[in-house]
């Protein structure tokens, strides 16, 4: 039986790697929560998933790196700037995180895809990602998620 199951690969999750300074929000416990709830397929062959303060142009809360398998997230761009207040409610530094990593592993998902426009497709697809891992909160985050999506989100 052991050989047996050895045999089956199933694809491994991506490295968090935590390289931020503190924020005030457990970014790492939002990221890896997210990963549990959606299917391992979407993250096959994406290695790591880096938390840095910043990203290397500062514009812009996020990126993908297809060749090496690599999501960054840049947490003062996406929770830095929130007031405690609002970061104490969790569900709005959660959705930020969420859609920022959402809008990513969309770009991984599709990219071997010829799309038309990635970005607008990363954006319209980032919720997706974020919405299996709400549990019991669902229909609240589902009002929220539709006031996110009038706000102008500029995710490159
Ligand atoms: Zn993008």
């Amino acid at each position: 039986m052991e050989a047996i199951s050895n045999k089956i690969k199933k694809p491994s999750s991506p490295v968090i790697i935590k390289q931020h300074t503190s924020c005030g929000v457990n970014v790492e416990k939002i990221v890896r929560r997210i990963l549990k709830y959606n299917p391992r397929e979407y993250v096959e062959g994406l290695k790591e998933i880096a938390l840095l303060d910043e990203g290397p142009n500062k514009r812009g809360f996020s990126s993908y790196w297809k060749e090496k398998g690599r999501i960054e997230l840049y947490v003062k761009d996406i929770v830095g700037w929130q007031p405690w207040i609002i970061k104490k409610t969790f569900v709005f530094p959660y959705l930020s995180v969420g859609l920022a990593l959402g809008h990513e592993i969309d770009h991984h998902v599709c990219r071997n895809q010829m799309l038309h426009d990635k970005e607008n497709h990363a954006e319209c697809n980032a919720y997706k990602y974020v919405y299996p891992s709400f549990g019991i909160f669902k229909p609240l985050v589902k009002l929220l998620g539709l006031f996110l999506q009038k706000s102008p989100w500029n995710i490159p």
